[in-house]
């Protein structure tokens, strides 16, 4: 290739960026000031970080770039993109670009190319059958509304999603949101095996054509059935239905599952029985606070459940520091590791233990709103000094269990 050539195939690249996102035009501004790799959690193993990978475009390096696998060390966290001072869009127009054309020319990390497989195949990315995706809800009293089943309208149309329906850590949240809409006497119904993966983490590894696949289906399955709103309990769900769907024409109503709970704050205050005395601390998940601005909703029905006491992480609210799951970290775990020697979900649980303090009469709850978190951070808790005895729990399962109804 000639050297003109060299540069036309990066300005071409950029120009793509530019037609295919919202204020793309923008990645001509950049400074070059380094700011979004300064806050990259794992900027410091990239060869290319956000701000190296705008210099690497403008002389001409596509190649090298997308050579690369470290640029799979972003976990989409929209920490860059955040305190960018040009407002660049960089995480949905920069990085997650980069990965689309590194799956387009194979390099991929055979543990992410699985989870890729298995969503395509399964439509779910943790490859579990499609038919057993109710299958958490099989042995509930009263017996949850699947809408196939049912053929009714409901108030309510609940998209569980992947973790939440397959995982069996998450399951407990699952079931314990399950009995708290019951308690508040929702109508409420799910899609259950016609549901599939909302597909945003996938479409943040650069899987777009799969994301838009499953957007199809996820419509096609909805389209039968009347609602008024949706709630999810995955904020990256709620940020395909809120953000993304409706760029392919599909579009409801729809609110995280916290949003939902603290409108019925006063109802749920009645119904809190027990003292749930502990020192609580709670994570913002990034496409639930960072992306999508709710930071307040947990933080009030955290506050209104009696003997808690909250306190704050050094990174919180829109300065969260990531989990480690988004943009297809949730399956590059082992790749991760080999590259930086450490996880993101340790840093969080070593911020959780020194807001939390080390009061071994008190128990210490690291509180989450994401289905990725509750094994990312159980785990992290086994490794990190102090982190003994601090607990993980999904808002629900705190809930349900100060109204004495645990799934
Ligand atoms: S923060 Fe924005 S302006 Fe600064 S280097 Fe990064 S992309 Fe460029
Ligand atoms: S989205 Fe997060 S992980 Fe990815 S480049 Fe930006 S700051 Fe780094």
């Amino acid at each position: 290739m000639t050297e003109a050539t060299i540069l036309d195939t990066s300005k071409q690249f950029i120009n793509q960026i530019i037609s295919a996102t919202t204020d793309g035009e923008r990645i001509r501004l950049c400074l070059q000031c380094g700011a979004c790799s300064g806050v990259c959690p794992f900027g410091f193993v990239m060869k290319y970080p956000p701000h190296g990978m705008i210099a690497a475009l403008r002389a001409g390096m596509l190649d090298d770039l997308i050579s690369t696998d470290t640029s799979w060390m972003c976990v989409s966290c929209y920490a860059c993109t955040q305190v960018c001072p040009a407002k660049i869009p960089v995480t949905a127009g920069l990085t997650t670009r980069v990965k689309e054309e590194m799956l387009l020319t194979g390099n991929v990390p055979s543990e992410l190319q699985d989870a890729l497989e298995k969503a395509q195949r399964y439509f779910n990315p943790l490859g579990e059958s499609p038919r057993k995706r109710a299958d958490w809800a099989s042995d509930l009293e009263p017996e949850v509304t699947i809408m196939a089943k049912a053929k009714r309208p409901v108030d309510v149309l609940w998209f569980v999603g992947d973790y939440a329906s397959y995982h069996p850590r998450v399951m407990s949240s699952t079931r314990a949101m399950t009995k708290i809409l019951q308690a508040l006497d929702v109508d409420f119904g799910i899609l259950g095996p016609e549901e599939v993966s909302d597909g945003d983490s996938l479409r943040l590894a650069g899987e777009t054509g799969l994301f838009e696949m499953l957007a199809e289906k996820n419509a096609q399955a909805l389209g039968k059935y009347e609602f008024k709103e949706i709630i999810t309990t995955d904020p990256h769900a709620f940020n395909a239905f809120k953000n993304e769907y409706p760029n392919l024409e599909i579009s409801y109503p729809v609110r995280h599952y916290t949003q939902f709970l603290a409108e019925h704050l006063d109802q749920i205050k009645a119904l809190m029985k027990h003292n749930v005395e502990a020192t609580v601390v709670f994570h913002d998940p990034c496409y639930l606070g960072r992306v999508n601005g709710v930071f307040e909703e947990p933080r009030q029905i955290l506050q209104a459940i009696p003997g808690v006491e909250l306190v704050e992480m050094s990174h919180n609210r829109e300065n969260s520091l990531c989990c480690g799951g988004g943009g297809g970290g949730m399956w590059l775990d082992g790749f991760q590791w080999e590259k930086a020697h450490v996880r993101i979900s340790e840093w969080r649980v070593r911020e959780a233990v020194s807001a939390v303090g080390e009061d071994e009469d008190r128990p210490r709850i690291l509180v989450v709103a994401c289905p990725y978190e509750p094994p990312r951070f159980e785990d992290a808790t086994k490794t990190v000094p102090g982190a003994e005895g601090l607990l993980v729990k999904d808002i629900a399962e705190l809930l349900a269990e100060s109204m004495g109804i645990e799934g």
